[in-house]
């Protein structure tokens, strides 16, 4: 904390504005100065605090831009550190690196481009812990006005499997429950989720939570450290010896949690372990999931899973034990080819426990950034459902494109064929969120124009385009 204090000294005042005032750019847990709506006292972690240079940082000098070459191979803190990108920058082809130009010039840049190919060939793509939903919201709407439906934001890259699971089977994308249900409940399971490093205060909500009694379990590939012990540095006892959070872990093979999830069901509905009333009154197609899961076979899915038969009765007489439970998942059960079935059968194992619609009981997705979730909801993805689309014609004046858009990673795959002419992003980088940079780095290569919006320099923006690269310099979501 010292070292934060002093990197951010010629901006103190600012910096504390930020703490004070601002809601957290860190993760999706969500505060607002520093108090949350769950517990009392201080909310505050590391993951903000590393943060908060990027809000005050000086700007960088725009000559080191000027040949690329000096900074390949530098790391992303490196490029950060650089500053601020202070004004807008162009690059044609040919050039060593980017030169300041006016935003009359960049603007022109971009917009010739966009007008010089079809929608089709057009994407914008949007992720940065900085942006809000109006943001998502507008970008879209802007994407659609110029006709493409390829627009997508980095929700695709983590919780767009839970999205669509959760609508298909309980009609809505989101949490079922708050973080206040954690406090008092009685089982709390975490699948393919590391909450000590990634949204840290939570750790303190799980404390109180195990002060009150509630248990919790861990299921996952590996035990991570933080979930067997962590130092909650609000509490003085914790502070100095670490506390002991994780009462049960259940090991599962990469990508094994489907198969752990059907074993589970299947042994839940032997051991009578199902809410059988609640079933009965508020989900259909029970009996069609019962068979299922009725047939298929042990050995199939401990090989599947990773795991024995004895494991998955175990964990379903820990969850038949409790009568509330929530169950909380992250990108371990998301980040596979078949996530939305993994999400499907976690609900389904969430349902047949009635840990939905009352307290203390939820299937909770927790997520990186605080924008994700709101940017997909205010339509910031490819393609427009019905009645969505007419609803938006109507509100908008402009009918909205019919072809199918593209998602966030077929737009890569698409430039990467040659698909694409131009290519909007704002924030993030692919050479760092997709599984093959080399093949990122050809994609962002092969396109005509690339559009980058951001308030740092990333290695994403270094390779050169067909044609021109065009930086946009962006405010953070506190200016
Ligand atoms: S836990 Fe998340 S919301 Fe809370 S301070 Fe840390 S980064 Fe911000």
């Amino acid at each position: 904390m010292a070292r934060v204090a002093w990197r951010n000294r010629d901006q103190w005042p600012y910096a504390w504005r930020v703490l004070s005032q601002g809601v957290c750019d860190g993760c999706a847990l969500g505060t607002t100065g520093l108090r949350d709506w769950t517990l009392d006292g201080i909310h505050l972690c590391m993951v903000r605090l590393e943060l908060l240079r990027l809000n005050t940082m000086p700007a960088l000098d725009p000559e080191r831009l000027a040949d690329v070459s000096r900074l390949e191979g530098l790391s992303s803190r490196d490029l950060r550190e650089l500053g601020r990108i202070p004004e807008p920058m162009v690059r044609r082809r040919g050039d060593k690196g980017f030169r300041v130009v006016s935003w009359d010039e960049a603007c022109e840049a971009a917009a010739g481009a966009i007008r010089a190919t079809t929608p089709e060939r057009f994407a914008v793509y949007l992720t940065s812990r900085g942006i809000l939903n109006e943001h998502y919201y507008v970008a879209q709407k802007a994407a659609r006005a110029m006709g493409t439906n390829h627009v997508d934001n980095s929700a695709r890259l983590c919780h767009a499997a839970s999205t669509v699971a959760m609508k298909r089977t309980l009609g809505y994308g989101a949490t079922t429950c708050s973080y206040r249900d954690w406090i008092g409940t009685d089982l709390i399971v975490l699948f393919g989720s590391n909450i000590a490093n990634n949204q840290p205060v939570t750790m303190k909500y799980l404390y109180e939570a195990r002060l009150r009694g509630t248990k919790v379990a861990v299921v996952n590939t590996y035990f991570e450290p933080g979930l067997r012990r962590y130092w909650v540095p609000s509490v003085p006892e914790s502070a100095i010896f670490g506390t002991r959070f994780a009462d049960e872990w259940f090991a599962v093979d990469t990508g094994g949690d489907l198969a752990f999830l059907c074993g589970v069901l299947k042994a839940l509905v032997a051991a009578g372990g199902v809410d059988g009333a609640f079933v009965e009154r508020a989900t259909s197609g029970f009996a069609e999931a019962r068979r299922q899961m009725e047939s298929l076979g042990w050995e199939g899915l401990e090989k599947d899973s990773g795991t024995t038969r004895a494991e998955m009765e175990r964990f379903a007489g820990t969850i038949a034990g409790a009568r509330n439970g929530i169950l909380v998942w992250s990108m371990g059960l998301t980040q596979h080819v078949h996530g939305v079935q993994t999400i499907e059968a976690l609900v389904n194992v969430g349902l047949a426990r009635g840990w939905v619609g009352r307290e203390k009981v939820g299937l909770m997705p927790i997520r990186g950034h605080s924008g994700v979730q709101g940017g997909a909801e205010v339509g910031c993805a490819p393609g427009l459902e019905e009645p969505q689309s007419t609803r938006f014609a109507e509100v908008w004046g402009f009918p909205c494109p019919a072809f199918k858009g593209l998602t966030a990673a077929e737009m890569v795959d698409a430039a990467w064929r040659g698909a694409l002419d131009v290519f909007w992003i704002v924030g993030g980088n692919f050479l760092e969120t997709l599984p093959d940079p080399a093949a990122a780095a050809v994609a962002m290569r092969r396109l005509r124009t690339r559009i980058h919006q951001d308030v740092v320099v990333t290695s994403m923006m270094l390779p050169p385009s067909e044609e021109t690269v065009v930086l946009f310099p962006a405010t953070t979501r506190y200016e």
